[in-house]
């Protein structure tokens, strides 16, 4: 009886998200997103603790890589915070508790999950090759996550099950195809064997912000050009596997970002970095 009457809530809480999902208030876009992000974000929270507890963490005391990504990650996160701060929308980061970490892991990957909990892999380093590059990287995953893009993947993929069950419901009765669904939809499912390739309006929407973002951190987005040639150039099997999902050709892509630079250089005051 009790488990009917949390289904009937989640069913109405969700309903009543539907309806007030529309326009994301950064990017105009309209988004179809059937799932509460809260619980997105305890979901995030319990998968990014098990994700760490079985990775090898490098620690950012001793360690200036790791060091590198905590000190990106906080400007990432203070020119996030202040931007929608001067829009008025600091409420659409509520429940948002940042956390960045390096992990030991040769795949050139980073990821980031509701409420800001950051992964960067080792292997992404060598195609990073510097700071600004980093700040890119971090502000275009960063992005997918407030932007919700995960939300929008999950709904998409769960469709009519969401709004009948609700993520919670979904995790009781198949938790691990509900977990996989999740580490799928943001990026860090390889291990799980799942990967839902972002689509190319997300990918764009990530490149175009992610620049803004690191401009905003006072990293120089123009860094953005060299680090995908770098990636281009890695080719095949080789390439960073949450970048070359979804783009027709890679040329295409730094032809994008060369169109986003005007808007990104207005964002970057050197001098602050
Ligand atoms: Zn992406």
């Amino acid at each position: 009886m009790l488990s009917m009457i949390k289904k009937i809530i989640l069913v109405f809480s969700i309903a009543s998200s539907v309806v007030s999902c529309t326009k994301n208030a950064v990017t105009g876009r309209s988004q179809f997103k059937l799932l509460p992000e809260s619980q997105l974000q305890s979901m995030a929270t319990s998968q990014y603790q098990e994700f760490l507890s079985s990775s090898k963490v490098v620690a950012s005391t001793t360690n200036r890589d790791a060091e590198m990504v905590s000190r990106v990650g906080e400007k990432i996160r203070h020119a996030v915070e202040t931007y929608y701060a001067s829009k008025g929308l600091s409420k659409e980061l509520e429940g948002y508790h940042w956390e960045y970490h390096l992990v030991e892991n040769n795949e050139a990957n980073a990821w980031c999950m509701p409420g800001g909990k950051i992964v960067v892999y080792t292997g992404l380093l060598q195609y990073t090759q510097n700071e600004a590059a980093l700040a890119i990287v971090m502000g275009h995953e960063v992005s997918h996550a407030i932007f919700q893009h995960g939300n929008e993947r999950m709904s998409q993929a769960l469709g009519a099950q969401a709004v009948d069950l609700g993520l919670q419901v979904a995790l009781a009765n198949k938790p691990a195809e509900t977990r996989n669904l999740f580490l799928g939809a943001y990026g860090a499912g390889a291990q799980a064997g799942v990967l839902l390739p972002f689509s190319r309006k997300h990918e764009l929407e990530a490149d175009h912000w992610g620049l803004n973002w690191a401009a905003m951190a006072g990293y120089n987005p123009g860094e953005a050009i060299p680090l995908w040639e770098r990636i281009e150039k890695a080719g095949g099997g080789q390439r960073p596997p949450e970048f070359l999902s979804t783009h027709p050709s890679e040329g295409k892509r730094i032809d994008q970002l060369n169109k986003y630079m005007p808007e990104a250089l207005k964002y970057y005051k050197p001098n602050e970095g």
